[in-house]
């Protein structure tokens, strides 16, 4: 399959800070040959739907609502986001799992609620530098993976994307080997696997955590590192472009 590269932008950005990035992934896309997306706050989908617009980079949101429509303040739905042609929609994100609180059971109600709304999930798994310190990584990317699988149809395997992103990996510059994140990976796979077979091809596994162009191409070149989920180099078009043109 294709890589996918997808930008989260997190709470960063402004009308005129967005402009200018936009402006710059636009112009450098010549020698990209990879899936490009970004994920955005909800206040710039509109912004973003319409610079985006006649280009292929696809656009995506940080979160959904685990409900449909109603009295739920503050909550986005799913039917919202396809308002603004979104396709992707990051759901589990370690920051939600931890600011927000959400349980694997949320995240798997929101995994249910986005393929039933017609995005693709992108689901977050990863463990923190305590559970890496106690050895638990095996464990508790399996328990993330399956709270999630346990609510899917067979055939939905296939509708989902999963990013890996080792908690301690996120925005402190540190990174796990090519190796290690190709074993957890492997892991992950092996999961998919069980629940629908077409998993060994049809999901795409992204590394994410600290990648930026000077480590991309070590984690991209491994078989099952399917691409990348980028957050601060996400934020200077060079530097997201570069990760895409090595993907
Ligand atoms: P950084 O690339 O800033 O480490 O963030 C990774 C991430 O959390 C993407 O979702």
């Amino acid at each position: 399959a294709r890589k996918l590269i997808v930008g989260n932008w997190k709470m960063n950005g402004s009308l005129a800070v967005n402009a200018e990035l936009l402006d710059g992934i636009k112009a450098g896309l010549s020698g990209v040959d990879c899936d490009l997306a970004i994920c955005v706050p909800f206040p710039y989908l509109a912004q973003c739907q319409s610079a985006l617009e006649g280009t292929d980079i696809a656009l995506g949101a940080e979160d959904v609502s685990a409900h449909a429509i109603g009295a739920y303040t503050g909550q986005v739905s799913t039917r919202m986001l396809l308002d603004f042609d979104c396709k992707y929609v990051i759901v589990g994100h370690s920051e939600r799992r931890e600011y927000c609180n959400e349980s694997d059971e949320l995240v798997a109600n929101k995994v249910q609620r986005a393929l039933a709304g017609g995005l693709t999930p992108i689901v977050c798994v990863g463990e923190s530098l305590k559970e890496k310190e106690n050895g638990q990584t095996a464990e508790v990317v399996e328990r993330q993976m399956h709270a999630v699988l346990s609510v899917l149809e067979e055939r939905e395997v296939c509708d989902i994307v999963v990013a890996y992103e080792p908690v301690w990996a996120i925005g402190t510059g540190k990174t796990p080997t090519p190796d290690m994140v190709g074993d957890v990976h492997a892991l992950l796979r092996e999961l998919m696997i069980r629940k629908n077979p077409d998993a060994v091809e049809c999901v795409r596994i992204l590394y994410g955590g600290s990648m930026k162009p000077s480590n991309a191409e070590e984690f991209l070149k491994m078989p099952d590192i399917n691409g990348g989920l980028i957050g601060g180099a996400a934020l200077k078009a060079d530097d997201f472009l570069a990760i895409a043109r090595l993907a």
